[in-house]
């Protein structure tokens, strides 16, 4: 791993005057005290981010150090957008330091920067210039984006396999190359959702909870590829501009109504990114699919699950796309479910470290923080009581069910798709 070298220090160069707009400042300017040299900066790796197409706004901070205490890295380490100016303000080259790959891309700095200091922007920028330079990039990543580039999905599955998980669903499964008519829901099943094991439980809840209500939706199958969004923060602009001309030339081929999404990265990238390729599409998450559903729903859920439920808000559905409420009215529908906010919620909401490539970059990231992002939200779950921690993305199951596992939980906590608890409480 070539990145795991120590930090770099910073680079002060020491001069007798310097010249600011045509004005020369010397050393011994202040006359009270004996004459000194005044410490300056090489500004060029600084000026280098701030010429960058989307690193403009790293100019703009001044210091204040408000998105430090919120940012989710620096909880659990050190970090945070007033720190990454100050080392580039001191000389460092952001391509070749490890802070370049921990940030998620939460979003909850520019919440609160006064300055507009945008990381989602910055980030994937500098990110590119990495790449294309080969820098050190994590291993981890390297292999996703291989993976995503050779077979249409990060985790170098089969394309062939992607819509076998239909065959646990106990309900029929309709794809779209052999409907041959117009459907009122493409459901975007996505990789996760797909292929990891706890994905496919999602897959198959969410199937029989829309059979169950009457809807008339089906899937592309093969035909889907990855919507390439958390790709593209990680620096892979090409990349993700293939699979969204890819994905929206499949789009294109079929006529429906809606585009329902399992997760919070396809909403994103459906939503916002996919139209400047042409692509508009009326994407809804599933929570705000089935959220004007809830009449219909609530006769059918009968079971009462009798469980205190907190519930994780993914980043890029609360803080970057607006929706707090959808996931939360399902939950409250379903009978017997006692919902707990945890501390960090909402607008604050602490990230799961899966957001711009961080779901590629956990072993990296270990040699810089103190624990994982999604093991610190675990114990903040745990430390609510909850029996069950909820989540709508599906990076999440398998990120915070690892993290239950490795902070000690097991038995303590379980981690559910909302949708698993809506399929539950239908048996
Ligand atoms: S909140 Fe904005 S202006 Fe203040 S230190 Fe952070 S990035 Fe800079
Ligand atoms: S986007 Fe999130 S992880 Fe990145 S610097 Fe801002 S608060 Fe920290």
């Amino acid at each position: 791993m070539p990145i795991k070298g120590v930090k770099q220090g910073p680079i002060v160069v020491e001069k007798e005057s310097v010249t600011i707009r045509d004005v020369e400042l010397k050393g011994h300017w202040n006359r009270m005290f004996e004459p000194r040299v005044i410490s300056d900066y090489d500004l060029t790796n600084l000026d280098l981010v701030a010429s960058l197409n989307g690193g403009e706004s790293i100019d703009f901070c001044y210091q204040c150090a408000k998105c430090v205490p919120v940012c989710p890295v620096d909880v659990v380490g050190d970090y945070g957008p007033r720190k990454i100016y100050r080392k580039l303000q001191l000389g460092v080259d952001l391509t070749e330091d490890p802070d370049l790959w921990l940030c998620t891309t939460c979003m909850n700095c520019l919440r609160v920067c006064p300055k507009e200091v945008n990381m989602i922007k910055i980030m994937p920028a500098v990110r590119e210039v990495a790449i294309n330079q080969n820098k050190p990039v994590p291993s981890e990543l390297q292999k996703a984006l291989e993976n995503t580039a050779r077979y249409g999905n990060p985790l170098g599955e089969n394309p062939r396999k992607r819509a076998d998980w239909v065959k646990g669903a106990g309900v029929p499964v309709n794809i779209m190359a052999q409907v041959k008519r117009p459907v009122d829901v493409l459901w975007y099943v996505s990789t996760y959702t797909s292929y990891h094991p706890r994905g496919k439980d999602t897959a198959r809840a969410m199937a029989r909870v829309f059979s169950a209500l009457g809807v008339d939706w089906s899937i592309l199958g093969i035909e889907e590829k990855d919507d390439g969004d958390s790709q593209r923060l990680a620096g892979e602009k090409g990349l993700f501009e293939m699979l969204a001309e890819q994905n929206i030339a499949t789009f294109n081929k079929y006529q429906f109504n809606k585009l329902v999404v399992s997760g919070p990265h396809e909403f994103n990238a459906f939503k916002n990114l996919y139209p400047n390729y042409g692509g508009n599409f009326n994407v809804q998450h599933y929570t705000q699919f089935l959220r004007p559903m809830l009449d219909a729903l609530k006769p059918m859920m009968k079971k009462a699950l009798n469980l205190k439920v907190t519930f994780h808000d993914p980043c890029y559905l609360g803080r970057h796309n607006g929706e707090y409420d959808a996931p939360r009215d399902l939950l409250r529908a379903i009978p017997g479910v006692d919902l707990i906010e945890m501390g960090r919620c909402r607008e604050n909401g602490y990230c799961c470290g899966g957001g711009g490539g961080g779901m590629w970059t956990d072993s990296f990231s270990r040699d810089y923080t103190k624990m994982r992002l999604s093991d610190r939200r675990v114990m903040e779950a745990v430390e609510t009581g909850a029996d069950v921690l909820a989540v709508c993305c599906p990076f999440e199951v398998s990120r915070f069910e690892d993290a239950v596992k490795a902070t000690g939980n097991e038995g303590k906590l379980v981690v559910k798709d909302i949708i698993e608890l809506v399929d539950e409480s239908m048996k």
